[in-house]
């Protein structure tokens, strides 16, 4: 199948570990590959076991290693690729200088809202245990802050909606604001 040339656009999925970013941004990807756009994810802990190896979770080294997602997404945008990031990206300031990076013309904030508990209840990868357990440190939710966005561009909510709705919701945006995206 040809691939289609588009303007490329990166959404920034942000919300605490477990709230579904990584299942959107999948889901996501392949919907976007089914309207033949070049898309491509970005998972924060996939980059944290190669190009982000060496970062922990300090307050410094989550803004380096959002620094670093950020100017990844940026080089593909340019490339006119969707590029889905999946982030918790805790804090306004490293949302903003995302979006300062990407440039925000470019730069589509989605907050993925889903409350603490249902996070801690489905763990998908055991983390939420091993926080409370004391083995994990600094980690979002137990011992570290989720700062929610005040004026995200889209809010899911995965306890409503299932994920090809999630996904759907912002197919609907991007149809709406984005009409340099073939999305038909
Ligand atoms: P994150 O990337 O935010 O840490 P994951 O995508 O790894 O989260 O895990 C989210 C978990 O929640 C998965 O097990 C997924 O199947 C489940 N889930 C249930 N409902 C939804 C939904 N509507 N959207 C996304 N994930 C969901």
């Amino acid at each position: 199948m040809e691939t289609k040339t588009s303007a490329g656009v990166v959404i920034w999925l942000t919300g605490m570990s477990g709230a579904g970013k990584s299942t959107i941004a999948s889901a996501l990807v392949n919907r976007m590959q089914t309207f033949a756009l070049h898309a491509t994810m970005l998972d924060g802990d996939v980059l944290r076991t190669g190009l982000n190896s060496d970062l922990g979770f300090s307050e410094a080294e989550r803004s380096e290693n959002l620094r670093r997602v950020a100017h990844v997404a940026a080089l593909f945008c340019k490339e006119g690729f969707v590029v889905v990031a999946a982030t918790i990206s805790p804090e306004p300031e490293h949302r903003e200088s995302a979006r300062k990076i990407i440039g925000a013309d470019s730069f589509v904030e989605v907050f993925v809202d889903t409350p603490l508990e249902v996070c801690e209840r489905r763990d998908p990868k055991g983390l939420y245990r091993r926080a409370r357990n004391g083995e994990i440190s600094q980690f979002t939710g137990v011992d570290s802050s989720y700062h929610p966005p005040t004026h995200p561009e889209l809010t899911l909510r995965t306890e409503e909606s299932r994920v090809e709705e999630c996904v759907d919701q912002i197919v609907n945006y991007l149809t709406r604001t984005r009409r340099t995206l073939n999305l038909v």
